[in-house]
């Protein structure tokens, strides 16, 4: 398995916390064993050097080849936490880059007041499931933050809004010019926004088409939140 340090320089590495104590207690690991170990970025074969209970420390040693992550920063409205922690967990292992939760006028009251205290766990979430899927990334998670604020983050080229929208813009379609067109290789970086339970507002949709955010469809049937944001992400996978 995976271990992504928490300290690192061009050539050693360090775990701590609760990968420090796993290592130490629960694998039993000693000096001179070999993990793989993702540090700046880049994953390594590494090996041992020092083990306690609060820090493992390793020599980086050989880089192994990344897996090179599509990059997909999801706009993602808070809802009902089970069904967004799920949905966080799915996005990693599909290779979603950078997930900014959103505020949305329809997100429920009590969800919005505590969003902010969840961050940490939405965190931990994320990073035992980029270890589980074997990813060599991270998964940046910003703090919960209302749309406009949010709109501001995303400079990714392609913005595609998932809503229930009048025209018949699919999502392959909108990904067409983008995985056919002469800069295929270089002008990947995509954006998807996902609305809660309810939907988006008809001022929150104004808020994306004034920002030049396109909307599209995954069909007729409507969807729950997280199942639209996988399918989405599903789809860029295969054709991208
Ligand atoms: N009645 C709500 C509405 O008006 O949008 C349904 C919301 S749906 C449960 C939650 C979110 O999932 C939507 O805001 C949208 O972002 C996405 N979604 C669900 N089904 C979709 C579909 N067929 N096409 C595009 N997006 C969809």
């Amino acid at each position: 398995r995976r271990f992504i340090a928490d300290i690192f320089t061009d050539t050693t590495a360090s775990l701590t916390g609760e990968q420090a104590h796993h290592l130490a207690r629960v694998l039993r690991a000693q000096s001179g064993q070999q993990y793989d170990v993702v540090a700046n970025g880049f994953l390594h074969r590494a090996t041992i050097t020092r083990v306690s209970d609060e820090e493992v420390t390793f020599d980086l040693g050989e880089q192994l080849e990344t897996d090179s992550a599509l990059p997909v920063h999801l706009l993602l409205a808070i809802i009902k936490f089970d069904h967004y922690e799920w949905g966080l967990e799915k996005l990693t292992e599909l290779g979603a880059a950078r997930i900014t939760p959103v505020i949305a006028r329809r997100t429920e009251k009590h969800l919005a007041a505590s969003a902010s205290k969840r961050v940490e766990r939405w965190r931990r979430i994320v990073l035992e499931s980029a270890k589980q899927s074997r990813r060599s990334d991270l998964v940046e998670i910003d703090e919960p933050m209302p749309l406009a604020q949010a709109l501001k983050l995303v400079d990714a080229p392609h913005k595609l809004l998932l809503a229930e929208t009048e025209e018949d813009n699919t999502l392959a379609n909108a990904l067409k010019p983008q995985h056919e067109g002469p800069d295929a290789e270089h002008n990947r970086a995509l954006a998807f926004a996902v609305g809660p339970e309810g939907g988006w507002t008809q001022d929150e949709m104004k808020l994306f088409t004034d920002n030049e955010w396109k909307p599209i469809t995954l069909g007729p049937r409507i969807l729950r939140a997280e199942t639209a944001a996988i399918a989405a992400l599903s789809v860029c996978n295969a054709l991208l």
